[in-house]
């Protein structure tokens, strides 16, 4: 399948404004600055596609890209963490992203991004116990790999895979760059799946 004839369909800041709920969907996830609108700006040749941004926590929409005529949705969650934000306007985020994650029906999986320098924080910890509980296939980015050398890159990806064992298919990992490419192929074996 290819990704380069993605486009944008709607911005919504809750449930009842996301497109109808018919596709299949793929939500990316992951902590502000984890590297989310840049894996999307790469996966799609798009370089706008989603913003991508110096400041942590731009994206606090839900965002919907159409994979071409594919019948697939590409999904950008509001990064968590986002710190400039009062608490009200983050449980606000946080009510709505698992009002989302609860009732769409029309998800089957999750990408969560990590920093592969600063892996399974509370929140990827968080949404792991939520793929083990309802049973959300969960594909792991350690994004920005190209921040390590290749030994320390490997040693992170075992580490993590040992910890998320126990969700046993579930969950897939790999190691993953924008900026190189790396993992590229491996993340579009995935979403085609
Ligand atoms: P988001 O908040 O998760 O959407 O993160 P962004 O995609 O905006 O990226 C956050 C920061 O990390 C930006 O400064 C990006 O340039 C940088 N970044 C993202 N991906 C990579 C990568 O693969 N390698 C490196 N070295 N930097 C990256």
């Amino acid at each position: 399948m290819t990704y380069t004839n993605t486009f944008f369909v709607k911005s919504a800041a809750k449930l009842s404004q996301c497109p109808t709920d018919i596709l299949r969907e793929v939500a990316f996830a992951g902590r502000s600055n984890a590297g989310k609108s840049s894996a999307l700006n790469t996966l799609t040749e798009l370089k706008k596609l989603a913003r991508t941004s110096k400041t942590p926590g731009r994206t606090q929409l839900i965002n919907f890209f159409q994979v071409g005529e594919a019948p697939l949705a590409l999904v950008d969650l509001p990064g968590y963490g986002f710190a400039k934000v009062p608490v009200a306007v983050k449980n606000e985020w946080q009510k709505e992203l698992d009002h989302y994650l609860n009732n769409r029906d029309s998800l089957v999986g999750l990408v969560l991004l990590m920093d592969i320098r600063h892996p399974l924080k509370e929140f990827d910890n968080a949404m792991l116990d939520w793929a083990g509980e309802t049973g959300m296939p969960v594909h792991i980015l350690l994004t920005k790999a190209d921040k390590l050398k290749r030994g320390p890159a490997q040693s992170t990806l075992l580490k993590v895979k040992k910890a998320v064992a126990d969700l046993g298919d579930l969950v897939t990992i790999q190691t993953f760059s924008s900026l190189t490419g790396d993992g590229m192929k491996e993340l579009k074996r995935r979403l085609n799946t």
